[in-house]
This record gives structure tokens, C-alpha cells and sequence, in this order.
């Protein structure tokens, strides 16, 4: 291998990014992480993350991200804050760009992520996380007892609404058109929810706020919409804007390089697995998934990534120190299976069978 190959390339700083890092550096593979410039993916826009297990009080969002970050490096991960700009998977060692820089590596994990689609008018943004959310699960149950509002009419904005009926005191769907775009299933379930009530053919005009005087922070208070066929204006007052207007896959440079499916979500051979049809690549995170769309769904498919990166090289013939504690920790019954450590193996390497770091 020449020495500017990298054994592994993540490309990708979220959840599952970072993870896929720390698991690959723990195993010696000195992983590069091109992060972009804006690093650490959409917890970054958040504030409390109160279900990411191990933070009994909560946790910021940026600050989970930028430890999560101090932990990869720690062990060894180098994290260049470019934006990848190109690829070229269809030859190995893979060809990352990013801009003027050019890297190669054996094996690449694909975490870019999807990016939350917004409404893009005035106030969204100031409010986001002072009342404005893209996730319900997320955020929802700061909320309780309060007024809230849930833009968009596909399943996910039904399920959001229903599910945020749990802690709303009311919930208004707003809807642009006058039929929702949800499956049937969904829509039986919204319209037969005695909390929900809908609001047709309206579109948000600007999300309206003040500085909540109890800790001097903006906070949202209402939406200006406007009836698209009567053009009247009206004032909402929320507690809560739930923007559920659909996500972006971020796979626009991996087009014609991964198989992505209508959406331009990554896919991969299996659902399980993070292993893609392009040997030596693999996809984790939001990228590819757009049911669960949770950090710790992302950093466990992260865990997963780096993991079957970590088996496809030793495979392939890279030099892999099997020391690390991906396989001391995956310490199984010996199977001829290839990829799955066997206990003779590991006793050549001069490891106690049955040792786990
Ligand atoms: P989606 O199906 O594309 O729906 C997006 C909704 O947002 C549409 O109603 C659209 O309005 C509206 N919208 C888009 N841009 C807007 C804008 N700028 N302003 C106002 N409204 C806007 O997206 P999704 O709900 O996120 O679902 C993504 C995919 O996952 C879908 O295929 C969905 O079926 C699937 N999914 C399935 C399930 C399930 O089966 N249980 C659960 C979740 C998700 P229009 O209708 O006018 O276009």
C-alpha cells in the first residue's frame, strides 16, 4: 500500500460519523474524517438532547457533538474540516476530493447525513430550537401542555402530529394544500385524533417570537400564514412550530458512485448492514435511513460501519492489527465463517482465547 492510502476514509461528522472514528481508531486504523465545514452534523442546530442515553440532566447539542468529536481524537482520528467535493469509487485504492486536496483510502464510510428541509421564511431560524423543531421525538416533550403547530402533510408530519398530541394541549396541522400527501393508514389516524384539528391550503408566512423575559432568550410565540386561496392573513398563536416538510439525503457527490434509491437516500445490500454493492464501502446514519433518523440510531450504525470496514480489510488483505478492541470486544464461537474472528485466530495473534479487552 502506498503510504498516502489511508486504510479508512468517514466522510461525515454527525453522530454516526464520529462514532464509526472512534471505533475505527480504537482498532488502530487511524482513520481520516473529512467532517465539512460546518462539523457535527444536526444536533449542531439543536439545544438539550435529554434522550441520548447516558446524560441523565441532558446534554447541548454541540457540546455532545463536540465531545463526541474529543473522543474519536483521542484515540487517534484526524479530522480535516473540509467538505468532500468529489469521489471516485469505481476503483480501489477510492479517490476522496476535497476541493485541491486528493486522498485514497482501502476503505470508505459514507455518514454525510440529511438535512432537515426548512420553510425558509423570516423568524425560522431565529427561533429554531427556541420553539422552531424538525423532530419531534427530539423535542416534543419540552412542550407539554402547550399549543403546537406541525407544517406538511406526509406521513411524517401525521406521525409527528399524532405523536405529539401525547403532550400538546392543542396541535394544528398546516397544510398547503387541501389533501394530504400521508398514506391512507396515516390520514384515518390524524383525522379520527380528537386533538388534531387541520388547517387547509395555508402556507407559513413568518414565525413570530419575543425575548422570553424569564431567561432573556428569543422565544417562538406564533406564525403569520396566509390561506393561498383567499390570500387573508391570519395570526396563529403556537408554543411550538414542528417544520416536517420532508429531508435531504446529503448524497449529491455520490451519485452514479452508491446505489441511492428514488429519494437519493444510500442503500445498502442489506438492511441490517452498513456494507454497500461497492466493496470497501459502507453507509451509516441518516444517509440511509430515513425511518428512525435518531442520534443514537446514527452512532450505533456508525459502531456498525467501522466494524464491518474494519473485517472487509482484513479480508482484503490490509494490514489490520487484530489486537484492536473491535475484535478483542467481538469475541464469538469459532465459526469458518469469513469476517467473524475465530478463537484460533486470535490465539495465533498470541491473545488468551476468550480474552476481551
Ligand atoms: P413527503 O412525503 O415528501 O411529504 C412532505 C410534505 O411536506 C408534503 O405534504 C408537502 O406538500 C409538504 N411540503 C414540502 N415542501 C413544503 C414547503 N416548502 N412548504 C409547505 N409544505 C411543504 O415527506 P415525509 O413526510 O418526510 O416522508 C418521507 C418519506 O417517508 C415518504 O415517502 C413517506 O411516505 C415515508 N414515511 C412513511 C412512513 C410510514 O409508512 N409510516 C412514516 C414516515 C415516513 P405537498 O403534499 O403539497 O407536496
Amino acid at each position: 500500500m502506498a503510504e498516502d492510502v489511508k486504510k479508512l476514509v468517514i466522510i461525515g461528522s454527525g453522530p454516526s460519523g464520529y462514532t464509526a472514528a472512534l471505533y475505527a481508531a480504537r482498532a488502530n486504523l487511524a482513520p481520516v474524517v473529512y467532517t465539512g465545514y460546518t462539523y457535527g452534523g444536526q444536533l449542531m442546530l439543536t439545544t438539550d438532547v435529554e434522550n441520548y442515553p447516558g446524560f441523565p440532566e441532558g446534554i447541548m447539542g454541540p457540546e455532545l457533538m463536540a465531545n463526541m468529536r474529543a473522543q474519536a481524537e483521542r484515540f487517534g482520528a484526524e479530522m480535516r474540516d473540509r467538505e468532500v467535493t468529489a469521489v471516485d469509487f469505481s476503483q480501489r485504492p477510492f479517490k476522496v476530493v476535497a476541493d485541491d486536496e486528493v486522498t485514497y483510502a482501502e476503505a470508505v464510510i459514507v455518514s454525510t447525513g440529511a438535512s432537515a428541509m426548512w420553510l425558509d421564511v423570516p423568524g425560522e431560524q431565529t427561533y429554531r430550537g427556541r420553539g422552531v423543531s424538525s423532530c419531534a421525538t427530539c423535542d416534543g416533550a419540552f412542550f407539554r401542555n402547550k399549543r403546537m403547530v406541525v407544517v406538511g402533510g406526509g406521513d411524517v408530519a401525521l406521525e409527528e402530529a399524532i405523536f405529539l398530541t401525547r403532550f400538546a394541549s392543542e396541535l394544528t396541522v398546516i397544510h398547503r394544500r387541501d389533501t394530504l400527501r400521508g398514506s391512507k393508514a396515516m390520514q384515518d389516524r390524524a383525522f379520527a385524533n380528537p386533538k388534531i384539528r387541520f388547517m387547509w391550503d395555508t402556507v407559513v408566512e413568518e414565525v413570530l417570537g419575543e425575548t422570553d423575559p424569564r431567561n432573556g432568550q428569543p422565544r417562538a410565540t406564533g406564525l403569520r400564514v396566509k390561506n393561498v386561496k383567499t390570500g387573508q392573513e391570519t395570526i396563529v398563536e403556537t408554543d411550538a412550530l414542528f417544520v416536517a416538510i420532508g429531508h435531504q439525503p446529503n448524497t449529491s457527490i455520490f451519485q452514479g458512485q452508491i446505489p441511492l434509491d428514488e429519494r437519493g437516500y444510500a442503500v445498502a445490500a442489506d438492511a441490517e448492514g452498513t456494507v454497500t454493492s461497492i466493496p470497501g464501502v459502507f453507509v451509516a446514519g441518516d444517509v440511509r435511513d430515513y425511518r428512525y433518523r435518531q442520534a443514537v440510531t446514527a452512532a450505533g450504525d456508525g459502531c456498525k460501519a467501522a466494524i464491518d470496514a474494519e473485517r472487509w480489510l482484513e479480508e482484503h488483505g490490509v494490514d489490520v492489527d487484530l489486537t484492536g478492541e473491535i475484535y478483542a470486544g467481538l469475541m464469538v464461537e469459532p465459526t469458518s465463517q469469513a469476517g467473524v474472528i475465530d478463537l484460533e485466530h486470535q490465539q495465533r495473534q498470541g491473545q488468551p482465547a476468550g480474552a476481551v479487552k
